[in-house]
Order: structure tokens, then C-alpha cells, then sequence
């Protein structure tokens, strides 16, 4: 049967979403530009995601020594990538050059880490922006991955479950102690969502995880409000 779909992609051939070269799938990658992703394998901290390598094996419960001498308050982390220069270069795309067409690849290949704790989780909610952020970019990418998750798993959604109550300046050149102090008391639940939270298992979802202090300082909003536990799912970890 042909059907729009077909018929589309046979007179407009997808392209990678990467070098623009024709591919089979529509929002993919090509083989070469998929390559060039680093997956973290298994041995990857199971509290905060930080790869552990080989070491992984002789850590119990693959947990990292951090975590384990200081547990984070969000209960797992999951992410597929590496954060380099080539997970950098997608994030940096669909967060700075309107290229909102990546969310799909993005959000499926972070649902891909999710199977296990899928059935667990009752809320998805993204680490929100400032709206005057907001405003000036005219989208979250958090959110917008937030979304196409929701999307594919029927979970619910909960855009609007967090709110950044200061517009903190980039993050990118601070140490992890300066980053700590960067997003305290900048997250909350808004009054009105608690209901919502309460009881609840919540999936945050962001783009990038480097120090951890921007979903640690989410969690304890969402913990404020009571939600049961926060699982943490990123695009890619540094
Ligand atoms: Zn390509
Ligand atoms: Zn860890």
C-alpha cells in the first residue's frame, strides 16, 4: 500500500539529520554520523550516570565512589552518550538553531535507556527554562524532548511541574562548586501543581548532564512537594 508517507519520502528522499546526506529513515542519522556517538555501556553509574569504564565492574551496584560516599537525591540517572564534541554539536542544534526536527532522534535513542523504569514512572517533567529565556528562544529543549517522550511512552506529561524562579547565567566555564551555588533555591513547584507531584514518580528530563547540580537542585523542588522518587534521563553525560 502507498501510503502519504511513502509517497512523500519517495519524491523527498530523507536526509541525515546531521550532514544532510540521503538515508532510509526519516529523523535519523547516517551510519557515519552515527558512529561517531559514544554510548556509555553498562558500566555507567546507576545514581548519577558518570561512565565508570571497565571499573564499573568491581564497583558494587555500579555505583561511583561520589555516590556512594554522597548519594544524590534523584534516584537513577539514565543517558545514553557520551558528552563530546559530536552529542555537542546535536544538543547545540536543537537548543541554539531551531533545529527542533532533531527531538525525535534525541528522545528515542533516551527512551531506549529507559525500559526497565518505564513502568515505574507515573510524570514526565522537563527542567524548565526562565521565562525570559523562554521567551527570547521561543522553546525549551528540555521540554520539547519532555514531549515527544510523553509522546511515545502515553505517559503523562507535565510541562509546567517545575519553575525557574531567577534566570541563572551559563553554566559552561563554572566549577561544580559555583554551579551548586548557581541553581540553589532557583527550582520550585508552583502551588498550584503540587496535587499533581505528590506521591508521584517523576522522570526529569534534560539535555545535557555535566556536574549534576541543575537536576539536583530540580529533584529537591519535586522532593519539597512530595514526589515519591525523581529518576533522571539526559541526553548525554560529561
Ligand atoms: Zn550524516
Ligand atoms: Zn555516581
Amino acid at each position: 500500500m502507498i501510503t502519504l508517507g511513502t509517497l512523500v519520502s519517495s519524491i523527498i528522499p530523507p536526509r541525515c539529520l546531521q550532514c544532510r546526506q540521503v538515508v532510509m529513515e526519516d529523523h535519523s542519522l547516517c551510519p557515519a554520523c552515527f558512529k561517531l556517538l559514544v554510548f556509555i555501556d553498562g558500566y555507567n553509574c546507576r545514581s548519577c550516570g558518570l561512565p565508570l569504564g571497565k571499573a564499573g565492574e568491581h564497583i558494587g551496584g555500579f555505583r561511583c565512589g561520589s555516590c556512594i560516599l554522597n548519594p544524590p537525591n534523584f534516584s537513577q540517572t539514565r543517558v545514553p552518550f557520551l558528552y563530546d564534541q559530536y552529542s555537542r554539536k546535536l544538543i547545540l542544534s536543537l537548543k541554539y538553531a531551531d533545529r527542533t526536527d532533531l527531538t525525535n532522534l534525541i528522545a528515542g535513542l533516551m527512551l531506549k535507556t529507559l525500559d526497565d523504569v518505564l513502568p515505574s514512572i507515573d510524570l514526565i517533567v522537563p527542567v524548565p527554562l526562565h521565562w525570559q529565556r523562554l521567551f527570547r528562544r521561543t522553546y525549551n529543549q528540555a521540554g520539547l524532548i519532555a514531549e515527544k517522550i510523553a509522546q511515545k511512552t502515553g505517559k503523562k506529561l507535565l510541562l509546567s511541574g517545575l519553575k525557574r524562579l531567577i534566570a541563572t547565567p551559563p553554566q559552561g566555564k563554572m566549577t561544580a562548586k559555583q554551579r551548586r551555588k548557581n541553581v540553589t533555591n532557583v527550582f520550585t513547584v508552583p502551588a498550584n501543581r503540587h496535587s499533581l507531584i505528590i506521591d508521584r514518580s517523576v522522570l526529569l528530563i534534560d539535555d545535557v548532564m555535566t556536574t549534576g547540580a541543575t537536576v539536583s537542585a530540580c529533584t529537591k523542588a519535586l522532593l519539597q512537594a512530595s514526589a515519591r522518587q525523581v529518576i533522571v534521563c539526559v541526553f548525554a553525560r560529561a
